[in-house]
């Protein structure tokens, strides 16, 4: 059986490092934390009887060899980097459920035909070089550019010199890559669902059809100069913050419309001058719409940006709008899906179908092999310290990548 008490254990024992004063963690990919909890980690890999090594973009990769040669792995795996003052379940859940499913399968003599890998990917959550996150999943994957390197962290280093100050070479980041078709069967990832649903619906497990594909539009406009609020009347200002505003709006109305699984945001609105007395002259703001329909997703995109030149063009503005980061949505196996419900049924537990709103280091991976997820019902959201899941729920959710 999966050792309930020991997945508990080990969850207490990776959150005391980087914990924080008011009982988060932070554990900030490629720091002193960071390599703590790898090392931690490691023992565990090797006690479940897996070999380990740290790929050149540090993503911590442990390795059990199947009993027929030739076979291609099951890989399981999800992250143990956090935000700053995050909670001590998103992430790390996934690590150590895959390394008790390789326990279990040791301390039960189970002969595992195929390899099993358990893979921690490097800097999933994106907080250190403020870049989009799921690192260690792109390169892994192949999806780096030249311009991952050069990001630079609060501190001014740029990626390429904080993963040699790790001991890692990214001149040979190229290795990381694996060939998804050749190596691997089939991705799992179990984590905390991060939102009320699961609570909603009182259901410990959810089954993830399909991983919702983000993307960031900045919209700026502006209005020329940024006068003196008394002086101008009404009809003679053209107010940056008004246009932004209503497309803010529009966000909402146009996603709306269109439904199904699509959510929009407009996440931030910069405001210049942003003083009181004079008209804002110039407004950014960067709109999240991410959906699990790549097509439908587009559509809403067109729409706003048909949006924006109108509103621009009624406000007398000029404007301009910047694809930041688009990442294509991910669909489950339906082979996995369909084993998912088959236990589901043996286990005789309810367990709910849903489209996860964040992304994850699975949405890379199914661009090399199947892929499925496990969602665990998770209280307090998710990135703060009072995010908890149960034993009991996360020995569940094990069962189903078991
Ligand atoms: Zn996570």
């Amino acid at each position: 059986m999966i050792n309930k008490e020991r997945l508990e254990h080990r969850i207490e024992a990776l959150a005391q490092i980087g914990k924080t004063k008011d009982g988060g963690v932070t554990r900030i990919a490629l720091t002193e934390e960071y390599r703590q909890g790898l090392d931690l980690i490691s023992e565990w890999m090797q006690e479940a009887g897996m070999e380990v090594k740290l790929d050149q973009a540090g993503n911590l990769i442990a390795r059990k060899e199947g009993t027929v040669p030739g076979l291609k792995a099951v890989a399981l795996g999800s992250h143990v980097d956090s935000v700053g003052n995050g909670g001590k379940y998103d992430g790390t859940v996934g690590v150590i459920a895959g390394i008790e499913v390789a326990q279990h399968i040791k301390e039960e003599g189970i002969p595992n035909k195929r390899p099993i890998e358990v893979i921690a990917f490097c800097e999933e959550e994106g907080s250190r070089f403020q870049s989009g996150g799921v690192f260690g999943s792109r390169a892994m994957t192949g999806n780096l550019t030249e311009e991952d390197l050069n990001v630079i962290d609060s501190n001014g280093d740029s990626r390429y010199e904080v993963l040699r100050n790790f001991g890692l070479n990214p001149d040979n980041m190229a290795k990381a890559i694996r060939s998804g078709g050749d190596e691997f069967e089939l991705y799992l990832e179990m984590h905390v669902e991060q939102g009320p649903i699961l609570i909603r619906e009182n259901v410990p497990v959810g089954i993830v059809t399909a991983i919702t594909g983000l993307s960031l539009t900045e919209v700026t406009f502006e209005g020329g100069e940024s006068n003196h609020v008394g002086a101008i009347p009404m009809d003679l200002r053209y107010d940056a913050l008004l246009g932004a505003s209503e497309t803010a709006l529009a966000v909402e109305e146009i996603v709306n419309k269109y439904g199904g699984n699509a959510v929009g945001t407009a996440a931030t609105m910069d405001v210049e001058p942003s003083q009181v007395n004079i008209i804002p002259g110039k407004v950014s703001t960067v709109i999240d719409i991410r959906d699990t329909d790549l097509d439908r997703r587009e559509a809403i995109l067109h729409e706003l940006k048909k949006r924006v030149k109108e509103i621009s063009e009624r406000r007398k503005l000029k404007n301009e709008i910047t694809s930041k980061l688009k990442a294509n949505p991910a669909k489950s196996a339906t082979h996995i899906l369909e084993t998912m419900k088959h236990k589901s049924k043996e286990l005789g537990l309810k367990t709910y179908e849903m489209p996860s709103g964040g992304g994850h280091d699975a949405q890379l991976m199914a661009e090399i092999t199947d892929m499925a997820m496990i969602f665990v019902r998770s209280e307090n959201g998710s990135h703060n310290p009072k995010e908890f899941a149960s034993a009991e729920d996360i020995k569940l959710g094990d069962r189903f990548i078991s």
